[in-house]
């Protein structure tokens, strides 16, 4: 009793629940002198399996199973910069990001090193985070590859937010080939600590009324936000484990940690009041260096069509419309200029996109220099299903629910 029935969930880790509710209410019941927790929230935390490297994979399937490593050029060890990302099969050699790529060569010079590619992991970041936004009214992405999502009104229960985070896990896998971890509860930062308890590929649950417990026995460094900093503080006062925390009052919290303490207090007993809120959009930009200069125009044009294609996919993945248009030229030596026109009426549509860019684009024919770099970027973004009333009209609305 009390964990969800494996043939609906594979993989599902559920750290604490607890079914039925009469059972919790009394337990609550018993804890009289405790601030009631935050009761009623059903918390998604989505962290894609390490991203960078699992993207380097979709595009270039022929990289499966072999350790990848993110980082500058390890020059034979040489080299100086850390690994800014690294897979699972990297892992297993003892490679960690952050550190040193002198290191990871000496670990494991046969990994597949490659440098990052900022741009395409954005571009598919987009489409990833735009899957998730169409599925929910309330989302806040907080990096490249991890997202909240508040689940209240589109489930009735933590089982059903399981069974509905499997779905999404599914399809996602499916639609990008990404697998992606998640944590389900009733605080914000609870999910996000449950998500980092079984990865890759895995769902973490902290049933309603249990974060507490959940977190008594885990150490205090998986709080995110507690920095090596806060750590060492912590520990100077003789704590190190979750539990320890839960046991010092909230007043002595405040007076040694200031704002940390009061926020660091909700959290740890599970009554951290922050909801999911979603950040304004405000745009989607793509740019192309070519290969060699050009002075031929129909390989510019070609190429604006092929950026509006990519801009236009990215939109409609997002379900955001778009106002304005504009465009970035940069000639050889660096010369660099860019334009903006603003639309009548909010648009998605691609070929919009190309005759604005080509048409903003016109002005430089006749500079006769070759071109290095064209950039497209659409801006005074709004969700497509927000009838008249602005992204930001929106937000505001729907924010603080
Ligand atoms: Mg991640």
């Amino acid at each position: 009793m009390g964990f969800y029935p494996s043939t609906i969930l594979t993989r599902v880790q559920t750290l604490l629940t607890r079914t039925p509710k009469a059972d919790l209410d009394e337990e609550i019941g018993s804890l009289e002198s405790q601030p009631s927790p935050v009761h009623n929230r059903i918390i998604a935390h989505i962290d894609m399996d390490s991203y960078y490297a699992s993207a380097e994979t979709k595009r270039n399937p022929a990289l499966k199973d072999k350790p990848i490593v993110i980082g500058p050029e390890p020059k034979e060890g040489k080299a100086r910069g850390v690994v800014i990302s690294c897979n699972y099969a990297a892992r297993k050699f003892g490679l960690r990001s952050a550190m040193p790529i002198s290191e990871a060569w000496r670990l494991c010079p046969t990994a597949v090193y490659l440098p990052p590619d900022f741009r395409y992991y954005e571009s598919l970041s987009d489409e990833v985070m735009g899957m998730i936004r169409s599925k929910v009214r309330v989302f806040e992405q907080v990096s490249i590859d991890e997202a909240f999502v508040d689940l209240e009104d589109v489930v009735g229960s933590f089982e059903e937010a399981s069974v509905w985070v499997s779905q999404l896990k599914e399809e996602l896998r499916s639609r990008t080939g990404l697998t992606c971890s998640v944590g389900l509860a009733e605080t914000k930062t609870a999910a996000k600590i449950a998500t980092d308890l079984h990865k890759p590929n895995g769902i973490t649950i902290i049933g309603p009324g249990l974060i507490k417990e959940a977190l008594a026995p885990l150490p205090v460094s998986v709080i995110p936000g507690v920095g090596t900093k806060t750590e060492l503080f912590l520990k100077e006062m003789g704590i190190s484990k979750i539990s320890d925390l839960q046991a010092i009052g909230a007043d002595l919290m405040k007076r040694r940690l200031g704002r940390t303490g009061v926020w660091l207090w909700d959290v740890v007993n599970g009554v951290e009041k922050e909801g999911v809120r979603e950040h304004e959009l405000k745009s989607f930009s793509t740019e192309r260096t070519f290969e060699e200069d050009t002075e031929n125009w129909k390989a510019v044009d070609e190429l604006v069509t092929e950026l509006s294609v990519d801009l236009a996919a990215r939109l409609k993945a997002a379900h955001v419309v778009f106002r304005k248009v504009g465009i970035k030229i940069r000639f050889r030596g660096f010369e660099t200029h860019t334009r903006e026109v603003r639309l009548a009426t909010f648009s998605k549509e691609q070929h919009l996109i190309e005759r604005e860019a080509r048409t903003l684009l016109r002005e430089f024919h006749e500079k006769k220099l070759p071109v290095r770099l064209i950039g497209l970027r659409v801006s005074e973004l709004k969700l497509e299903t927000a009838d008249q009333s602005s992204m930001t009209a929106w937000l505001e609305k729907k924010g603080e629910g």
